[in-house]
């Protein structure tokens, strides 16, 4: 009962601070049960753990919003949504929901299942030095906690609440406000929605053998570096090209039209400064849905695309980098390469031997972040310097035939060389942010009228697998640790990943942490490292991210990352060790 969590935690006033831990357990307040899973031992530890749930009946949510998978997703999503803004605007900063990004994604903050809704919440007990403030604490509890469950979720409340943080320049809100509209749960309904038709557009792309959608309208710079928001009034609004121009009509209804990429070798050309980087950036987000009011809500990437880039120093592990790398001077087999130091080429031809051996369908390459030597070599050089001295096959040589005989196709910035007009299919020429699509000409310069599909096999390399003991570390405790967005702490290593730009959220990183622990089980000498992150893949889709904590009561915030960024993080970890 309530009165008994509260007059507990008044009669512990002033008490020190261990003795907090009497609160854990379960309690009742209406139709809300509190959980207090893990108590904080005390004042500077991560705080408390507390969930709180209702029954579906009394949270009186439609069903057909928050029945399939996808549409509890985003429907929690909304709801978490909700709550930060309830938790920000009474400025309560006691209780931690988790912050929320621009992308949708499915993460343990707020789950819907079958018979209810509940929210993970982080809470910092109070205390003065290290005796508990109890009044406090009881208000917190027993107060504010079942307020902020009353805001989220009771839907008839929802009318009653701020709608969610949206677009924050304002610029792109459909401010269609109606007197007696009630605001909040179709705000909801909108959201899951959009979500739906964002799916949908996903699917179609494969089915038409595209790559990637952006529709006109769309706003693609971000507001600053270090900001996701988009750019306030001088962005020019995305315009397609007339010649890759697509409409999709989705089954809601939307028609949307835009610049469809279909699959193949795209070249994004132009001046510098004119955007490419900026579009291409928006294509490796794309893969995720983005929220209302983002401006790259039809930025629709297909999912296993995968940002490639340079990365000299990152270690590598027996990759095969063959087709890119051979009879390096020392004699070192590149069929299976490892290095603790990697140089720009090297180090790119691993992140792109990686990205496909996890299953990317498409890669995404900037020049600006680009080793020139991997990518091109021009025609006096070759003259200059005979085959035979030369490890590197440059990646101009390699990408068509890594569409014709892998299937991954190619987006790639180039503003600074020719090299690439003869194995495009398409070249887009961004001017002042307008996209115009000179294939042609293009290939008019190089003389040829299209590419062709001859050159060399891209093989299949084989399977790398990894020990059983690759990923324990020794200690008997938990061993992996996200230390922000860019990096993983495993047992007493550290792996960098601030150069994996498709990972956009510090809990994604939690995601990843608690991956590799979960692949450290899987690994027997046996199973190779493409069939563990299928498996990791397959319990996540049947069972939710709370799975990847091992359905721990409380699991912490975690979202879900991709096999693609899980790969990264194990590729990356200095200790991995393979059999043979
Ligand atoms: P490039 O890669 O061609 O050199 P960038 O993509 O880095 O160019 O863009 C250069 C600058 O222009 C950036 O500051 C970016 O925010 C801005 N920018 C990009 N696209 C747009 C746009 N559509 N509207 C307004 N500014 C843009
Ligand atoms: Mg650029």
């Amino acid at each position: 009962p309530r009165s008994n969590l509260a007059s507990t935690l008044h009669n512990l006033d002033g008490r020190s601070y261990g003795n907090y831990k009497q609160i854990r357990g379960s309690y009742e307040f209406g139709s809300f049960t509190v959980f207090i899973d893990r108590v904080q031992v005390d004042p500077f530890a991560s705080p408390s753990k507390v969930r709180i749930r209702i029954n579906r009946a009394e949270a009186g949510f439609p069903t057909d919003i928050t029945t399939e998978r996808a549409d509890r997703i985003a429907a929690a999503d909304f709801l978490f949504r909700v709550g930060n803004a309830f938790l920000h605007r009474n400025d309560q900063r006691s209780i931690i929901l988790g912050r929320p990004g621009q992308e949708v994604l499915e993460r343990t903050n707020v789950l819907i299942d079958d018979e209810g809704f509940e929210a993970r919440l982080l809470v910092n007990l109070p205390a003065r030095g290290r005796r508990i403030l109890g009044h406090q604490a009881a208000d917190i509890l027993t107060r504010d906690v079942p307020e902020l469950a009353q805001t989220m979720f009771i839907y008839s409340n929802l009318a009653a609440a701020y709608p969610p943080a949206k677009d924050q320049s304002g610029k792109n809100q459909p401010s269609q406000d109606q007197p007696g509209k009630n605001q909040s749960s179709d705000d909801l309904r909108e959201h899951v929605q959009l979500h739906r038709d964002q799916l949908e557009l996903q699917n179609h792309l494969g089915e038409e053998g595209l790559l990637a959608f952006i529709g006109n309208g769309a706003i693609l710079p971000r507001r600053s570096g270090d900001s996701d928001v988009p750019m306030d009034s001088h962005a020019v609004a995305f315009t397609s090209p007339s010649s890759l121009e697509h409409t999709f009509t989705l089954s809601s209804g939307r028609r949307l039209t835009g610049m469809a990429i279909p699959r193949g070798v795209t070249v994004i050309v132009g001046g510098g400064y004119h955007g490419k980087s900026t579009i291409l950036r928006a294509l490796e987000r794309g893969v995720y849905p983005h929220i209302a009011g983002d401006g790259r809500e039809w930025v629709i990437t297909e999912p296993s695309a995968t940002s490639i880039r340079a990365e000299d120093g990152r270690a590598v592990t027996g990759d095969d980098i063959s087709p890119f790398i051979n009879n390096l001077p020392s004699g070192t087999d590149t069929r299976a390469f490892t290095t603790t130091n990697a140089s720009g080429s090297t180090s790119q031809a691993a992140n792109l031997v990686e990205a496909v051996e996890v299953g990317a369908r498409s890669l995404l390459i900037d020049e600006d972040t680009s080793a020139t030597n991997f990518m091109i070599r021009d025609d006096r050089m070759r003259a200059l310097i005979p085959a035979d001295r030369e490890p590197i096959t440059p990646f101009v040589d390699r990408i068509r035939p890594l569409f014709t005989h892998r299937g991954v196709s190619t987006v790639l910035v180039a503003g600074g060389s020719s090299a690439f007009f003869e194995v495009a299919d398409h070249v887009i020429a961004l001017d002042a942010y307008v996209p115009q699509e000179v294939t042609e000409k293009a290939h008019e310069l190089v003389g040829m009228k299209s590419a062709d599909d001859t050159g060399s096999a891209f093989a299949t390399p084989r399977p790398r697998i990894p020990t059983a003991k690759a990923l324990h570390p020794g200690s008997k405790t938990k061993s992996a640790k996200a230390k922000g967005l860019g990096q993983v702490q495993f047992g007493k290593a550290f792996i960098d990943l601030t150069a994996v730009s498709q990972l956009v959220d510090p809990q994604q990183t939690t995601g990843i942490a608690e991956a590799l622990e979960y692949l450290a089980e899987i690994f027997d000498d046996q199973t190779s490292l493409t069939e563990a992150l299928a498996e990791v893949e397959d319990m996540l889709d049947a069972q939710g991210v709370d799975a990847l904590t091992g359905n721990r009561g409380h699991p912490g915030h975690v979202a879900r990352p991709r096999a693609q960024e899980i790969a990264a993080a194990l590729n990356r970890f200095r200790g991995l060790r393979l059999v043979d």
